[in-house]
């Protein structure tokens, strides 16, 4: 009896809804629920007012959710096990790594940027950092509006090996953000397959040999695969999974760099986002041109910077298991590794789907 009570009063509030603003276009429902009328772009619609504007549902939130602690513990507990043997510029354990990357995409169905995902880095390019050649490994969703505009989102996914007898697993640093980017990239395609592509195109960049120079996202810059005069911004992730002491009391925070540093309307919009969205504390300690860490210089984001290209920076801190053989899977904060990767996505989605291409308003 409860049941059918509800069902039909449900049929009510529908009818009542579809007359009152269907007569326009036909888009919209009483609830945010129910809408979904058919494969096509929320910008598409025709909304006429405020009060249509209400009950469209909100599609970042719903692909956002899509990015969960337990697909990232997953694979987390994976990339930073033994068996990657810590992950080190062209060796073994970093090749698996590219592997698995590849085959997380490959099962997707999310495409490769180029011919093939892996964008293949010689070894003399890294002056004797690296014994053997090694690879990005590149994955790409065509935007629907304005494909040849692109949004980069980055993590570097080599580590430092193995030193003596132990493995450097860098769970951190930067599993956090490998697995992180791959969420993401999940999270874009499951909106894609909606009818939901982001208005730009979005490129997957995990590089390689980060930590002997920053080499991978040198390379990617220097031989880039779409044109760097039409990559709006950058967002990448070094260290997304831990919190450092600073933050021991309040971990539900992470550090910006380098969001204002070209581009008012990034900083504004990543400020927004995260106010609408995640409301995590966001720290600027790092952002200080005074800082000596001068983490702005240090990850694979300069690359991009130098070349007039609007970053941010995502990073949670140095931590007594930084660079150590204790940065492992079971000390992530995996509720707030899923957060932090949220905001990312937010953040990209706005990037990518707002009217305007960021603009460049600071040298
Ligand atoms: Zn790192």
């Amino acid at each position: 009896m409860k049941h059918i009570l509800l069902a039909l009063s449900l049929i009510v509030l529908i009818s009542c809804g579809t007359s009152k603003s269907g007569s326009q276009n036909g888009t919209t429902s009483a609830n945010g629920e129910n809408f979904n009328p058919i494969k096509t772009n929320p910008t598409e619609y025709n909304v006429k007012d405020a009060e249509d504007l209400k009950y469209m549902k909100d599609y970042a939130k719903e692909y956002a959710e899509s990015i969960t602690e337990d697909k990232l513990k997953r694979m987390l507990y994976t990339l930073a096990s033994d068996d990657y043997e810590g992950r080190k510029t062209g060796e073994k354990g970093q090749k698996m790594a590219a592997e698995f990357i590849v085959d997380f995409y490959t099962k997707l169905g999310i495409p490769p940027a180029d011919t093939t995902y892996l964008q293949h880095i010689p070894v003399d390019y890294f002056k004797g950092r690296s014994k053997n050649d090694s690879e990005n490994v590149v994955a790409f969703i065509k935007g629907f509006e304005k494909p040849e505009e692109y949004v980069i989102i980055s993590a570097h996914y080599d580590h430092i090996g193995v030193k003596g007898e132990e493995i450097n697993n860098g769970a951190d640093d930067d599993g956090s953000g490998t697995t992180a980017v791959m969420q993401i990239a999940q999270a874009f395609k499951k909106a894609t397959d909606a009818g939901m592509a982001p208005k730009r195109s979005i490129v997957f960049l995990h590089v390689t040999g980060e930590e002997v120079g920053l080499f991978g996202s040198k390379y990617y810059t220097e031989h880039p695969i779409f044109p760097l005069d039409n990559t709006v911004a950058n967002l990448n992730i070094d260290m997304i999974g831990r919190y450092d002491e600073k933050h021991a009391e309040n971990p539900e925070f992470v550090y910006l760099i380098g969001s204002d540093k070209l581009s008012t309307e990034l900083h504004e919009l990543s400020e927004a986002t995260n106010k609408k969205y995640t409301n995590l504390e966001l720290d600027y300690t790092y952002n200080d041109e005074n800082d000596p860490n001068r983490f702005y210089y240090r990850s694979d984001h300069y690359n991009f910077a130098k070349n007039n290209i609007p970053i941010i920076f995502y990073f949670n801190g140095v931590h007594e298991d930084y660079h150590k053989p204790t940065d492992t899977p079971d000390k992530i904060n995996y509720d707030l590794l899923q957060k932090r990767a949220q905001l990312v996505f937010y953040t990209a989605w706005e990037i990518a789907n707002r009217e305007n291409r960021l603009t460049v308003d600071k040298k």
